[in-house]
């Protein structure tokens, strides 16, 4: 197998259709050994439907059907995982990443690159405060982590075996595979591509999902936040120097105590700089406590492949 292509799907009943009719003109010139992993995270519409109705047109097409829902991240994992080829090309489900760019990715490649991600020069039909909160991701994670993470690049790339088996081999459950990318190394570049609107459906990608998204990548590549409460304790130790002379000033001046405004300023500014290294620390425990219980990442429910060839595994686990 030459070339894998992996995308994610999550309620993308829509997007299929188009999605396999440009995926299956891209790999034209290596279709006979290519693979298009079509990985259902769990969707709640036809998803599965549309990817088993897209197999009867396009062969190339395989079926990953994960337990229920686990993420962007963990499903495209699991479609990394499955994937044979020698170059592996991910991409959206939504066609916000172009295909075609598959061929320019190829070159590269030929030129001995290991990576070549996709880099996003302009985003159409998104919201201001999602290109604004994207943008300020991008600087605010690079700024506080140890790794260089291209800015503006999505999961949308090709990477050569050798880049993927290292990423793989990272067996970390909270997954940012961007930054993981970024950390193993090997020759990288990047190409610029105006990133479309989404075709059909909506974002996957709610506020919330967004922020538990940034809160990952953060902690995963960077122990500043840490240093962070450690800075803030000393600022609020100062501050508190301060507020004591005040006291005694007053004390001395007034004889009386001067007023309760001070002490409730000062304890809600203490506590909140407490229960703010407090939440620091508990994301990195939290952490810890995932990885500790060391659970798989994901199940395997129904893989098209497996029931072709192989009798059907329906519970594959990954170690
Ligand atoms: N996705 C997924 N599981 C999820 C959320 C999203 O597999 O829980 C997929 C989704 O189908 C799409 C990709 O991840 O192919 C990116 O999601 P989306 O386009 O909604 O994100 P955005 O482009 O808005 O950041
Ligand atoms: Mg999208």
């Amino acid at each position: 197998m030459y070339l894998s292509v992996v995308v994610p799907c999550m309620n993308e009943e829509g997007s299929i259709p188009s999605l396999v009719a440009r995926l299956a003109d891209a790999i034209g010139p290596y279709k006979d050994r290519a693979e298009i992993i079509l990985v259902d995270d769990g969707s709640t519409d036809a998803t599965w439907a549309a990817i088993k109705a897209a197999q009867q047109i396009c062969p190339q097409v395989r079926g990953v059907r994960m337990s229920i829902n686990r993420g962007h991240q963990i499903a495209l994992t699991a479609g990394l995982e499955a994937a044979l080829g020698a170059r592996i090309f991910m991409l959206d489900a939504d066609l916000q990443d172009p295909p075609e760019l598959l061929a320019d990715m190829m070159t590269m490649m030929d030129r001995g690159y290991d990576v070549v991600y996709g880099r996003r020069a302009e985003r159409q039909g998104e919201t201001l405060f999602k290109r604004a909160t994207a943008h300020m991701f991008y600087r605010v994670l690079n700024a506080m982590s140890d790794v260089d993470i291209p800015r503006d690049t999505g999961d949308f790339r090709l990477v050569s075996r050798t880049a993927l088996d290292a990423v793989l081999a990272m067996p970390e459950k909270a997954r940012f595979i961007r930054g993981m990318f970024a950390w193993v190394g090997f020759r990288q570049i990047g190409i610029e591509y105006s990133r479309a609107a989404r075709e059909v459906g909506e974002t996957k990608y709610p506020f919330r999902k967004m922020l538990r998204f940034a809160i990952d990548a953060m902690t995963a590549f960077s122990t500043k936040p840490l240093k962070l409460a450690t800075r803030l304790s000393f600022v609020s130790l100062g501050v508190a120097a301060l507020m004591m002379i005040y006291v005694f000033r007053s004390l001395i001046l007034y004889q009386t105590a001067p007023g309760w405004a001070s002490v409730v300023l000062a304890i809600s500014a203490f506590s909140g700089v407490q229960l703010l290294t407090l939440g620091i620390l508990g994301e990195y425990i939290g952490r810890l406590y995932v990885e500790a219980k060391n659970r798989p990442l994901y199940f395997v429910s129904e893989d098209t492949r497996a029931a072709e060839s192989a009798p059907p595994v329906l519970l594959k686990k990954r170690a």
